[in-house]
C-alpha cells in the first residue's frame, strides 16, 4: 500500500478568481522539516479527463516506493492480484473539475551522485480547448508546465495539431528568455496512449522519437502559429521526448477492474517497465532548475504561489507577466539563500553561553555579511537590475540589524556569567 494521498492544491475558484490555491495544503506537502531544504523533482502528468493519468501515476508511485532491488528486477510492478491504489482513478464518482493534485508525501530519493532530492508527483486535470491558444481550459496545462521539471503530456492515440497549440505560450516565453544561458524549461514528454500502429513506429521511446520527428517537421501547409511552435520548441525545453504506450487491454472497460496487473496486456506491462525507469532512475532524475539554480521545496512553494497568481488575473497571462513572476520568486529565493548563509556562518561561531568581545563579534558579522552578499550577487538572476539593487540594499540593512541581536545576546551572556559568579561568591561567603 502506498503511503499518502492525492491532495488538491489548485481548484477552480469562484467569481473573479479563476483558480484557488489551497496554501495550507501546499505548505503541508512542501514545508515538512525533512523536505523543505531538498531540491525538488516535479513530475506532472497533464491532459484531458479519463486519459489514464491517475492510473499511470499510481504505477510511478509503486516504482518510487520500491526497493532498489525491485526497481532493477521489475518486481516493483506489484503482485499479480494487487489492486492499484494511490491517486483516485477510474473517474466515475469523481467530479469533473479541473485542478492540480499533489501526492501528499514527497518521495525522498538519491540521485546518481548521492544527493538527496524530493520527488513530487502532480496530477493535472483539465479539459482541452482547441480554439484558443491560452484559453480558460488550457491555462491549467500552462501552469503545470511552468512549475514542473518534467511535464508528461498525456495524449490519446496520436499527437495532433491541437495538442501542439497548447505549447504556444512556452515557445513565446522561451523567446523572451532566449538570451539566458539556460533553456527556460526542462523535460517535455509526449506520452501517446493506446498507440495503434506499432508496426509503423514501435512502442516506447524509440518509436516515440520517430513519430515526434515527423510531427515536428515543418511544411508549408502549416498554420504560421504552429510553424512557430515547431521551430522554437527545442530552444525552450532542454529535452523533448515521446513515448508510445500500447492499449492496456479489455480490462479497462470492465466495471470491476481494480487495476491488478494480471489483467493487463503483456506489452503494456513491459512498456511500463521501460517508462518508469526512464523518468525516475537515479541517473535520469531531473531536479527543477530556474535560472540555473536548483529549486528547493521551500523556494518551490514561493514559485507555486506566484504562478497561480498570474493565472488569476483577469487578463490572459503574457510572457511579460510570467517572466516578472519568475524574476520576483527568483529574487526571493536568492535572498533566502544569502540570509541562510549568514545565519549558518554566525551560528557556527557564536557558541552557547560563551561571550566574546564586541569587536570580535563585529568582525565575524562583517565577514558573514560580506559572504552572504557575495552569494546574493553571484547568483544568476532574472530580475531587472533596479529590482536587484533595491533588494541588495534591503538585505544589507536586514543583516546589519541582526548584528544588534548578536551583540545583545553576547552582552546577556556576560551578564549571566557575572550573575552566576556573584551567586557562587555569595554562597561561598554564607558558608
Ligand atoms: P484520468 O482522468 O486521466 O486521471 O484517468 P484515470 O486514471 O482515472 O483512468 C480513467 C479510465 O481509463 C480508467 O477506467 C482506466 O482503467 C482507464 N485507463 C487507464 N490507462 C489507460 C490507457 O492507457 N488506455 C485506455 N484506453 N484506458 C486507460
Ligand atoms: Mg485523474
Amino acid at each position: 500500500m502506498e503511503h499518502g494521498k492525492g491532495v488538491q492544491v489548485v481548484r477552480p475558484g469562484e467569481g473573479a478568481q479563476r483558480y484557488e490555491l489551497d496554501e495550507e495544503a501546499l505548505r503541508r506537502v512542501l514545508l515538512r522539516q525533512d523536505v523543505r531544504g531538498l531540491p525538488v523533482v516535479v513530475v506532472s502528468v497533464a491532459g484531458a479527463f479519463r486519459g489514464g493519468k491517475s492510473f499511470l501515476l499510481n504505477f510511478f508511485l509503486r516504482y518510487l516506493n520500491a526497493s532498489r532491488e525491485s526497481q532493477l528486477t521489475g518486481r516493483w510492478l506489484g503482485k499479480e492480484d494487487e489492486p492499484l491504489t494511490g491517486f483516485h482513478w477510474r473517474g466515475g464518482c469523481e467530479r469533473d473539475t479541473t485542478g492540480i493534485h499533489l501526492w501528499s508525501e514527497p518521495i525522498i530519493t538519491t540521485t546518481e551522485n548521492g544527493k538527496k532530492v524530493a520527488v513530487l508527483l502532480m496530477d493535472t486535470q483539465g479539459t482541452f480547448d482547441s480554439q484558443t491558444t491560452i484559453g480558460q481550459n488550457s491555462t491549467i496545462f500552462a501552469l503545470s508546465t511552468l512549475i514542473s521539471s518534467v511535464q508528461i503530456y498525456n495524449l490519446s492515440g496520436n499527437i495532433r495539431e491541437d495538442d501542439l497549440q497548447n505549447l504556444q505560450l512556452f515557445t513565446e516565453y522561451g523567446r523572451v528568455v532566449s538570451n539566458a544561458q539556460d533553456k527556460a524549461f526542462q523535460t517535455l514528454l509526449f506520452l501517446v496512449r493506446d498507440w495503434a500502429n506499432p508496426f509503423e513506429h514501435p512502442y516506447g521511446l524509440t518509436g516515440g522519437s520517430q513519430l515526434l520527428r515527423r510531427r515536428l517537421q515543418l511544411n508549408r501547409n502549416q498554420e504560421p502559429e504552429l510553424r512557430h511552435v515547431r521551430e522554437h520548441l527545442h530552444s525552450c525545453f532542454e529535452d523533448i521526448k515521446c513515448f508510445l504506450m500500447p492499449h492496456p487491454g479489455f480490462c479497462v472497460g470492465e466495471r470491476n477492474f481494480d487495476g491488478r496487473i494480471t489483467n493487463l496486456n503483456e506489452n503494456f506491462k513491459s512498456e511500463l517497465l521501460e517508462l518508469a525507469p526512464s523518468l525516475f532512475d537515479p541517473k535520469l532524475l531531473t531536479p527543477k532548475v530556474i535560472s540555473g539554480e536548483l529549486v528547493s521545496a521551500e523556494d518551490f512553494f514561493e514559485y507555486f504561489k506566484k504562478y497561480v497568481n498570474i493565472f488569476n488575473s483577469d487578463e490572459v497571462p503574457t510572457m511579460g507577466t510570467i517572466f516578472q513572476a519568475t524574476a520576483d520568486a527568483c529574487l526571493l529565493a536568492t535572498t533566502r539563500k544569502a540570509r541562510d548563509l549568514y545565519s549558518q556562518q554566525m551560528e557556527a561561531r557564536v557558541r552557547d553561553s560563551v561571550s566574546v568581545s564586541n569587536a570580535t563579534l563585529k568582525a565575524w558579522h562583517e565577514e558573514a555579511r560580506d559572504q552572504a552578499l557575495r552569494r546574493f550577487t553571484e547568483n544568476r538572476n532574472l530580475a531587472a537590475q533596479a529590482d536587484i539593487d533595491v533588494q541588495f540594499s534591503e538585505l544589507t540593512k536586514e543583516l546589519d540589524t541582526l548584528l544588534s541581536f548578536y551583540l545583545w545576546n553576547n552582552d546577556k551572556k556576560v551578564r549571566d556569567t557575572m550573575a552566576l559568579a556573584a551567586q557562587v561568591y555569595e554562597a561561598a561567603l554564607s558558608r
